[in-house]
C-alpha cells in the first residue's frame, strides 16, 4: 500500500503582507513638499511677488515663464475638516446648489474659508488673480463668475471641445492654444510669453517627464514597493514644481534628483519576491486618497492610470508653438484633468493603452458625485470595457473630503476579490 502523502493546498487568499524597505527617495520627496505650503506661496505673494489660484498640469511652465507662483504648488492635500467647511461655505455664503459637484463647491467655498482666517488673523487677501480651465466643466465656469463678483481678478481659458475633436482641424486647434497662452501672459504680465524662458522650462520638464515615465515603466516589477498613494505625490509634485518662483531652480533639481533616487531603488527592489497581488488601472476624476487605499489594503495594485502626464513638449519648433501642441495632445490623449477638457470620447483608449502596458487584470473608473462629465465618460468606458469583457467597476463618491461611503468600500473590495 502506498504511503498517502499530505497535500498542501496554498490558500489564494491568504494575505501576505510586503513590507517595503526604507526608501530615501521618498524621505527627501517629503521633506520637500513640506517644505512649500501654501504658508510659503502667501508669503511671496504678500511680499508683492505674482501668484495665482489654480492652474498647473501643462500649464505649468508658462505660469514660470511669467513669472508666476500657482497656489496649487502648494502641496497641500484635502482633509476632512477643511473639505466639510468649504462645502458647506459653498452652499450658504454662495448659493451654489447642493447637487453640484463636491470639487467645484470645495474649490469656491474655499474663498470664504481664506477670507474668514485672514481676517481672523488681521490680514487681507493677497492672492487675487485666478486662472479657471473652461474645458468641460460648466459648473467650473458659473462657480467662477461667483468668486469675480467678489472682487477677484478671474481669467478663464476658453474651452476647445471637451467631447469630439475632428483630427483634420488640428493646426486650427494649435493655433487656438496658442492665443489662449498668449491671452494668459497678457493677463499676468501685459506682455506676450518670453520665449527664452519658455524653451528653457519646457527642456527641463521634458528630462522630468521622461524619468516619471521610466518611474512608471520600473514600477511594474514592484509596484507594493510604490504605491498609488505615492505615485499621485509624485505625479502632482512633477507638474507643480514648475507653477513656483519659490526656490525654483533649486527645488526643480531637488526633485531631479529624487526621481534618480527613485529609479535607483526601484532597480534593486525589482526582484523582491511579492505577495499575490491584483493589477488594476484606476481611470476618472475623483483620485481620492482613501480609495486608492482601500485598493492597496485589498490586495489590488493600482499599476496604471490617466493622471500620469507621458506627453513631451516638442524641442524642435518655437516654444510658444510647441506649448499649444502640447496642450492639444495632452487633451487628445486623456492626460489633462476633466476640467481642463480631456477628450471624453478619447479618454477609453488611453485607459485600453494602459492595460496593454501593465498588464492590468481589471479597471476602476471613479467619478465625482455631480458630475455630468464623468457620469458621461463613466458610462461610454463602462460599456466599452464590458464588450471587451476586461472586467470594470465604476463608484463615484466625493473627492474633496478625503473620504469614500461604505457602500464603495465594499463593492471595490468585492471587485478586487473577484478578480483573485
Ligand atoms: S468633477 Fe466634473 S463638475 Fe466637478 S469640477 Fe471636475 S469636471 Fe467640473
Amino acid at each position: 500500500m502506498s504511503e498517502v502523502q499530505p497535500v498542501t493546498v496554498e490558500n489564494p487568499r491568504a494575505h501576505r503582507v510586503y513590507v517595503p524597505p526604507r526608501s530615501l527617495g521618498f524621505e527627501a520627496f517629503e521633506a520637500l513638499r513640506k517644505s512649500h505650503t501654501m504658508a510659503h506661496i502667501e508669503k511671496v505673494a504678500e511680499e508683492g511677488e505674482l501668484v495665482v489660484r489654480g492652474g498647473v498640469g501643462g500649464w505649468g511652465p508658462l505660469l514660470h515663464a511669467c513669472g508666476a507662483t500657482s497656489s496649487m504648488a502648494g502641496g497641500e492635500s484635502p482633509n476632512l475638516r477643511r473639505g466639510v467647511e468649504t462645502i458647506g461655505y459653498a452652499e450658504s455664503h454662495y448659493r451654489v446648489p447642493p447637487e453640484f459637484c463636491s470639487v467645484i463647491k470645495g474649490q469656491v467655498g474655499m474663498y470664504q474659508l481664506r477670507r474668514r482666517n485672514l481676517e481672523a488673523r488681521g490680514k487681507k487677501e493677497m492672492i487675487t488673480k485666478v486662472l479657471r480651465f473652461g474645458g468641460g466643466c460648466e459648473q467650473g465656469v458659473m462657480t467662477a463668475e461667483l468668486i469675480r463678483e467678489e472682487g477677484y481678478d478671474v481669467h478663464i481659458i476658453q474651452p476647445l471641445s471637451a467631447f469630439k475633436l475632428a483630427p483634420e482641424r488640428r493646426q486650427e486647434y494649435v493655433d487656438f492654444y496658442v492665443s489662449e497662452a498668449q491671452r494668459v501672459a497678457k493677463w499676468l504680465t501685459g506682455k506676450p510669453i518670453d520665449e527664452d524662458k519658455l524653451a528653457e522650462d519646457i527642456h527641463v520638464r521634458n528630462i522630468i517627464i521622461r524619468k516619471t515615465v521610466e518611474i512608471l515603466d520600473l514600477r511594474l516589477k514592484n509596484p507594493l514597493y510604490f504605491p498609488m498613494t505615492r505615485v499621485t505625490q509624485m505625479l502632482r509634485g512633477a507638474s507643480s514644481f514648475f507653477a513656483t518662483n519659490v526656490n525654483y531652480y533649486e527645488r526643480r533639481a531637488q526633485f531631479i534628483d529624487i526621481q534618480d533616487q527613485w529609479i535607483k531603488e526601484l532597480k534593486e527592489v525589482a526582484n523582491d519576491p511579492l505577495p499575490a497581488y491584483v493589477p488594476i488601472v484606476l481611470a476618472g476624476n475623483m483620485f481620492n486618497i482613501e480609495m486608492t487605499r482601500v485598493i492597496d489594503e485589498s490586495r489590488g495594485a493600482i499599476v496604471g492610470s490617466i493622471m500620469a502626464i507621458t506627453t513631451l513638449y516638442r524641442e524642435d519648433i518655437n516654444p510658444v508653438r510647441a506649448l499649444g501642441e502640447y496642450l492639444l495632445e495632452m487633451q487628445i490623449k486623456g492626460e489633462s484633468s476633466d476640467q481642463v477638457g480631456a477628450v471624453a470620447s478619447a479618454r477609453k483608449y488611453r485607459i485600453e493603452e494602459e492595460i496593454k502596458r501593465t498588464g492590468a487584470k481589471g479597471v476602476i473608473i471613479s467619478g465625482t458625485t455631480g458630475c455630468p462629465y464623468s457620469s458621461l465618460t463613466r458610462q461610454m468606458e463602462y460599456d466599452y470595457f464590458m464588450k471587451k469583457q476586461i472586467p470594470i467597476i465604476a463608484v463615484e463618491g466625493v473627492s474633496s473630503l478625503g473620504i469614500i461611503t461604505e457602500e464603495v468600500r465594499m463593492r471595490l473590495k468585492a471587485f478586487i476579490e473577484m478578480l483573485i
